[in-house]
């Protein structure tokens, strides 16, 4: 089973980052925070790469 990618609002400094490298993954929510809302759009080792490991406050995680 896939695993979900999760973000932890409360940590998120709404820098963008994961919005703008994978938008079809994440979001801006209507409190300014990211939001995963698609943990299937885009490969696991991408949103790894490209949010995950990017992220400047690491509260992107795997669920
Ligand atoms: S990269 Fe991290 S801090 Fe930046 S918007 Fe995404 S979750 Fe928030």
């Amino acid at each position: 089973m896939a695993r979900a990618i999760v973000v932890d609002q409360d940590s998120c400094i709404s820098c963008g980052l994961c919005v703008d490298n994978l938008p079809e993954v994440f979001r801006f929510d209507d409190n300014g925070k990211a939001v995963s809302f698609d943990s299937s759009g885009a490969p696991e080792e991408m949103i790894q790469t490209e949010a995950v490991d990017v992220c400047p406050v690491a509260c992107i995680h795997w669920e």
